[in-house]
């Protein structure tokens, strides 16, 4: 069972040096959030390394490219397919070198890109559940892809059987769960041991927890080294933080878990708003300039995080996609390398009000979206019988909710106040010294 493959695969890691009675860390079940790390023995300062895996054990790209079998197909595949491929390849062979170490792998995933349909009905109206289905058609593309080019041709390479649509959306979960910078990109790779840390609430740890460093010269090796990031008792788990800037929706995608607890929520409560520069509009070729000229381009996606600042340059970008009329001016040429300047504060009050307006449009037909109102999600999230998809699920549509109510709040208020504030004719006027601090016009003006 479960226990006799934790014990062959430590087996496994104690034969190559990896595991030993001096090791600060075993792997252990921990509650409900399947195997981890535990201090053993000893307590473990802040900083120190708790273990270290030679490259040849790692599950890399650079390892599935130099296979003998798989290496020649490898080529053309992006990272993670080369990846996914490798881990197909060895989980159908019972001699595999890895063998103890795909056997502790989870066989079933609780991102929500495992979920059915009725379970994916209780992120309605999310963003997440958009992207969810982008995210299918992407590995799927790929798997099919991999089948006609490679699977398909070769029967007596590839065991079919192994090469289901399922199990290679499993191969991406197990593959996005589990990798860490900085191994990413062409370093991809499964870290045996390394990858049984799971995420804990350390949010204001300086440094990754997962480092590449060699050592040696003859011959010279790289090894993957853990980081406690705080201290622990003995006893206790070592953890990570995954992402200090992931929101639920992210977190459940990835890692299949949301982060509930009130003393870290607010940074996982959050939207992302896309704003996008009409083709239709009148001014698209100016406005595109000036976009691009400042760094971003025609469509742009702000993270809204509950309880934080409007993200930088989402008013000015906001202001220019309503720059028209009275305003047209500041698209000219001329004024090409102030604009974004000017564009900081508000431009006028009929710009203003249109900026208003469309966010405020955008969060009404946004928030119209969601089945349920976050009193009823609170009263769910408060019961504590939940199954953890639909504590998920509930999580991450209030989550997305609070932070949009947020910003409807926020440009309500700016929408009654459009005439408290000062625009670019008065902010010029005062720049030449025509207005007083009060923006009257100065006497000294009638005076001549
Ligand atoms: N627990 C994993 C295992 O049994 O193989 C090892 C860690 S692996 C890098 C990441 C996975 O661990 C996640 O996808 C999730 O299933 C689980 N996990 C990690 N941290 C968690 C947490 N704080 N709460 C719940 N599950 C967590």
């Amino acid at each position: 069972g479960n226990d006799s493959q934790l014990q062959s695969f430590k087996a496994w890691l104690t034969q190559r040096g990896v595991l030993s009675n001096s090791s600060s860390v075993r792997p252990q079940q921990v509650e409900s959030q399947g195997l981890g790390l535990v201090a053993s023995g000893r307590p473990i300062a802040q900083g120190e390394e708790v273990l270290n895996v030679p490259q040849e054990l790692w599950m890399s790209v650079a390892a599935a490219r130099s296979h003998p079998d798989i290496g020649p197909f490898c080529t053309n595949l992006r990272p993670w397919v080369t990846l996914a491929l490798f881990l197909l390849f060895e989980k159908g062979m019972p001699s595999s070198p890895w063998r103890s170490y795909i056997d502790i792998l989870p066989h079933t995933l609780d991102s929500p890109l495992f979920w059915s349909d009725e379970e994916l009905a209780q992120i309605e109206g999310t963003q997440l559940l958009g992207s969810i289905s982008g995210y299918h058609q992407h590995v799927y593309n790929e798997y099919t892809q991999l089948m006609e080019d490679v699977i398909t041709p070769n029967p007596q390479l590839f065991d079919q059987s192994m090469f289901t649509r399922e199990a290679f959306l499993w191969a991406f979960g197990i593959l996005r769960s589990r990798t860490f910078p900085p191994l990413t990109g062409d370093d991809l790779a499964l870290v045996p041991l390394a990858d049984l840390v799971n995420h804990g609430m350390v949010l204001n740890m300086e440094g990754p927890s997962w480092e590449k460093k060699s050592s040696g010269f003859f011959p010279r090796r790289e090894y993957l080294t853990l980081r406690a990031p705080v201290a622990v008792k003995e006893g206790e788990q070592v953890v990570m933080q995954y992402g200090k800037k992931k929101g639920n929706g992210q977190l459940a995608l990835d890692y299949g878990f949301v982060e509930c607890s009130p003393r870290t929520t607010a940074v996982r409560d959050c939207f992302t708003l896309t704003l996008e520069i009409s083709e239709s509009d009148r001014f698209f070729g100016d406005k595109i300039d000036i976009a691009e000229f400042n760094g971003l381009s025609s469509t742009v996606y702000f993270d809204l995080v509950h309880e934080q600042e409007l993200p930088d340059n989402m008013l000015p970008f906001l202001r220019l996609i309503a720059l028209g009329g009275a305003d047209a001016f500041l698209l000219e040429a001329l004024f090409r390398n102030t604009v974004w300047e000017h564009l900081q504060l508000p431009v006028s009050r009929e710009n203003e009000e249109a900026v208003c307006k469309a966010v405020l449009d955008g969060c009404r037909f946004a928030l119209a979206a969601y089945p349920t109102t976050m009193d009823e999600d609170l009263n769910l999230l408060s019961r504590g019988d939940l199954s953890s998809r639909l504590k998920m699920a509930v999580a991450i549509r209030l989550g997305e909710k609070k932070a949009l109510e947020e910003l409807q709040l926020s440009f309500e208020t700016r929408l009654a106040e459009l005439d408290r504030l000062e625009y670019y004719a008065a902010r010029r006027l005062r720049g030449l010294g025509l207005l007083d601090d009060r923006g009257d016009l100065t006497p000294w003006v009638f005076e001549g």
